[in-house]
This record gives structure tokens, C-alpha cells and sequence, in this order.
């Protein structure tokens, strides 16, 4: 390709505080009833006053720490003037020139490639503003209903610098940055419930060229796979444009998830004029300073509040844990398995018996088998009667050798289903693993007796006839037996009978 792409981000997340960002209405992204958490301020009736939610403030500054952003001592609200029926005021209270988290950076730290892991992505600026309401068209979209449960939620935005240069990139980032905002507990940060929002913008140059192309802005994202895709998407039909030698439309498109492509919303022929100004009705904000008393925050106090962020547990699990990125990944991006297997690695190291063989078991067990078995079933989590100490001593029976996969895997789905205890289950089934030739032998016998065709087949020199047998056997003790073992001695026995 002879074009390089420069991708910039938007993002939006609302954030998850008891109530809304200027007055004291619920803030619950979950109300089925229109219009119910509303009051005059938010509806933007003359003569009410905004009051600044000092809890929402609180938690954009910790995404700033989190992302090593500058946080200036002062900070302010604006009034974005434009109209839409969504807004009830006319105007939206943003930050233009002060907003609350200058720079960051977050890195591709999702990446299971290590290179790519380490790239970071600069930051812009991360400020606060308020949601506005939703608007709800009729299918025959003759009328448009109006909810503003939504109006006046808060709202972070995050906006990054033209550094990302593919599809891919933009959906690790976004994807990172998901974790982050739900490991500080800021917001849940749903995409296909529009509590993250993402926006593109993506402009196309020849490779070696500094002057930017014509950007295009795409909305509508909302999935990471809409993010990859429709960057994927525009790159190709920007560079075919490029490529015939004409000009690309400065516009906004959106993006169809069902035919893959992105589409024209509205041409923008100039930036539009929001005629910014700072909102009268709020004071600025002393967010910090040196002296203890001086300011809304202490800096250094919300910094030790900050929790064990995604990439450094990330690093841990693959140093400390001996897991892999891919299972280090699995495990950070589900938050039941990731407190299911901290606890499993805590009783590990109680118990003294932690190594990085039955690390590796135990993470093998509970990614492919655990949350395998509860996907494919659909088991809610809250339903899942596996303990963490029951679950660790079957790893346990399991490393020692005393009992088999087969019965490990077994044991392990019902254990989900109905709990109990491994060590008892094991003991009680007598599923311990079977090796001592003494116990095996009459079984065996038992199995030649019943197969005579696969005996004869394997005499006749059909090799694959010993699985079968080995299987019969197998089945026989309940898959207690070590396959190995039988199968040395099936081979032994056959050949003894054959030979004579
Ligand atoms: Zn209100």
C-alpha cells in the first residue's frame, strides 16, 4: 500500500455515580420508565442552577493518574451551544480549554503480540461534560418520543492523538481502555449499551508525507469488531479514491454492521460553531494545589487510591504465574474467572504447594475446561457451585497423578453443576487412578474375552485395533485406569497369547 493511515479516537464513557452530574437525580442507566429521573435542573428550567458533582470530578482524575495525564490545579466548565431535541437546555456543559486531565498515554497492552504490547498511544486530553437524552422514533417514524433519564448523566470524554494507524490498534486500545474504566470502577462501560461510545476519525496520506489528508469522522460504533471493521473498511475506500486520483469528502459517515460498509451521514462543509464560553453558572474548579488545604483533592491521596491497574496485573500473571498472554488475556477480560482464579492462586500459595506446573494445571483447567463448560451451557456465574477449594483440590489429585484427566474433566462439570467436595467425590467413586498390573489384569482378561474381533484384528497386524480395546477397558473402570498402563498391558498380554 502506498498510503498510510492517522486515526484518532473519541470516546465516551458515561460514568457510574449515584446521581447525575449537575443535580441530585438518579443516575440509573438501567430505569425502563421514561422520564422518571428528572427534575427542573436537568431540564434546563430557567432560573435553576447547576451544582457540580464532586464524585464524578473524582473519578476522571483517576483515569488521568491511571493514564500518567497532567492535572492541572484549575480547572472550568463551558457551555456548548448547539440545538437538538435531545438537549433540553440548548446547550451542553463541556470543558473546552481546561479540562480536567491534560496528555497520557495508554499502551496496546491487550496485544498478545509483545512488540505491539508495549506501544503507547498518546493522549490529548481526558474532560467531563454531561449526557444528553435520548430520542426514540416510531418504526413508521412518524413521531420521535423523548426519554432525559439520560440528560445530565455524566460523561467522560477521552480523545486521543492521530497516532493510531489501523483498525487493529484502535480496537486494542479501545478494548484497554474498557478494562481500565471498569477495574478503577469508574463506569461499566458497555458498548452495545451505549455506556462507551466510540468515534473515528481517519485521514489517508502517501507513506513519507507529513500534511495531513482529509479527515473522515465515523459514528455509530457500538462494538470493538464495529471499530476494527469499519476503519478496515475506509482505509480501502480512501486509498481507492486516493488511488483515481480524486479528493476525499471532508464528512461524517456512519457505519452498517450488516453490509460492512460505512455510509454518508452529512458533508461538513466548515467546523461547526459551538460558541464556547464558560458556564456562568458554575465556579471554576481549584481541583489541587501544594498547600494541604487548597484545593478539591488531594493528588497524592487519590493516587493511593488507584487499585492494581489491568497491565500490571497483566505483567504479573505472565512473570509471577507462568501464564501465557493468551491466558493472561482470558482471564483479565472476565472479571468471575479472574476473582475465581486469584483466589484459586491464594489457596495454592496457603496451602505451600504453588509451583508453575500446577499454576500452568490450574489455568489450563479453568480456561479451557471451567469457563468452557459454563459458556457452552449457559451458566450464570452466581450458579456456579464450584469453589474455589474444592476445585483446588482436584488440581491437586490431578498433579499427584491419582487420578486421570478423563476423571478430572468429569468430576470438574458436575462439581459446577452440583458442588461437593473433590477429595470425598474421588474417595467415595474409588475414581483413584488404577496402575497396579495385580488389579488391572483380571479386567483385561475380562476385555479379550468379550472382544474377539478386535483380538483377532490386532493379530492380524491392525494396530489401531489395541485403542479400541484400550478403550473398553477404560470404560470398565470408569476411566479410573491409566491408559498408559493398560495399554503396555494388553500389548504384553496379546502377544504372550500370540507367541505360545
Ligand atoms: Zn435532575
Amino acid at each position: 500500500m502506498k498510503y498510510e493511515a492517522v486515526i484518532g479516537l473519541e470516546i465516551h464513557a458515561e460514568l457510574k455515580t449515584k446521581t447525575k452530574m449537575f443535580c441530585s437525580c438518579l443516575n440509573n442507566p438501567e430505569e425502563k420508565i421514561p422520564n422518571k429521573n428528572i427534575c427542573p435542573v436537568c431540564l434546563g428550567h430557567p432560573g435553576t442552577l447547576p451544582v457540580i458533582n464532586k464524585e464524578a470530578v473524582r473519578k476522571v482524575l483517576l483515569v488521568g493518574l491511571a493514564l500518567h495525564s497532567e492535572i492541572p490545579r484549575y480547572s472550568k466548565f463551558d457551555r456548548k451551544n448547539y440545538f437538538y431535541p435531545d438537549l433540553p437546555k440548548g446547550y451542553q456543559i463541556s470543558q473546552y480549554d481546561q479540562p480536567l486531565c491534560k496528555g497520557g498515554e495508554l499502551s496496546l497492552y491487550l496485544s498478545q503480540d509483545k512488540e505491539e504490547a508495549q506501544k503507547k498511544i498518546k493522549i490529548t486530553r481526558v474532560h467531563l461534560e454531561e449526557d444528553t437524552g435520548k430520542l426514540i422514533h416510531s418504526p413508521d417514524k412518524k413521531y420521535t418520543l423523548i426519554d432525559f433519564n439520560r440528560a445530565g448523566v455524566p460523561l467522560m470524554e477521552l480523545v486521543t492523538e492521530p497516532v493510531i494507524t489501523s483498525g487493529r490498534e484502535a480496537r486494542l486500545f479501545a478494548q484497554g481502555l474498557q478494562l481500565l474504566l471498569r477495574t478503577l470502577r469508574v463506569s461499566e462501560a458497555d458498548m452495545e449499551k451505549g455506556q462507551m461510545r466510540c468515534e473515528v476519525n481517519i485521514s489517508l496520506r502517501p507513506i513519507g508525507e507529513e500534511k495531513l489528508g482529509t479527515k473522515v469522522e465515523i459514528k455509530n460504533l457500538n462494538s470493538f469488531r464495529a471499530v476494527e471493521r469499519a476503519i478496515e473498511f475506509e482505509i480501502q475506500r480512501q486509498s481507492e479514491i486516493l488511488e483515481r486520483g480524486e479528493k476525499v469528502i471532508q464528512e461524517t459517515r456512519g457505519w452498517d454492521s450488516q453490509k460492512g460498509i460505512t455510509y454518508s451521514q452529512r458533508k461538513k462543509e466548515e467546523a461547526q460553531d459551538y460558541r464556547y464560553f464558560p458556564e456562568p453558572d458554575l465556579p471554576p474548579l481549584h481541583i489541587w494545589d501544594e498547600e494541604k488545604e487548597g484545593g478539591l483533592f488531594d493528588l497524592e491521596k487519590l493516587r493511593e487510591e488507584l487499585p492494581e491497574l489491568p497491565w500490571e496485573q497483566k505483567e504479573k500473571m505472565i512473570t509471577d504465574y507462568n501464564l501465557s498472554p493468551v491466558q493472561a488475556n482470558t482471564l483479565l477480560l472476565d472479571n468471575n474467572l479472574l476473582n475465581f482464579w486469584k483466589k484459586v492462586i491464594e489457596i495454592l500459595q496457603e496451602k505451600k504447594v504453588f509451583n508453575n506446573k500446577i499454576s500452568n494445571l490450574v489455568s489450563n483447567y479453568l480456561i479451557s475446561d471451567v469457563k468452557g463448560f459454563v459458556e457452552t451451557e449457559k451458566i450464570e456465574w452466581e450458579k456456579v457451585k464450584l469453589s474455589p477449594v474444592s476445585f483446588v483440590q482436584l488440581m491437586i489429585l490431578l498433579e499427584k497423578g491419582k487420578i486421570s484427566s478423563r476423571v478430572a474433566k468429569d468430576i470438574l462439570q458436575e462439581m459446577i453443576v452440583k458442588g461437593g467436595e473433590a477429595e470425598s467425590i474421588v474417595r467415595e467413586r474409588g475414581l483413584e487412578k488404577v496402575t497396579a498390573p495385580e488389579q488391572l489384569l483380571p479386567l483385561i482378561q475380562e476385555v479379550i474375552k468379550e472382544n474377539p474381533k478386535a483380538v483377532e484384528d490386532y493379530k492380524k497386524g491392525k494396530e489401531n485395533a489395541i485403542k479400541f480395546l484400550v478403550g473398553q477397558g477404560m470404560a470398565k473402570t470408569k476411566g479410573s485406569a491409566d491408559p498408559k498402563v493398560l495399554e503396555k498391558l494388553i500389548q504384553k498380554i496379546l502377544q504372550e497369547s500370540n507367541s505360545s
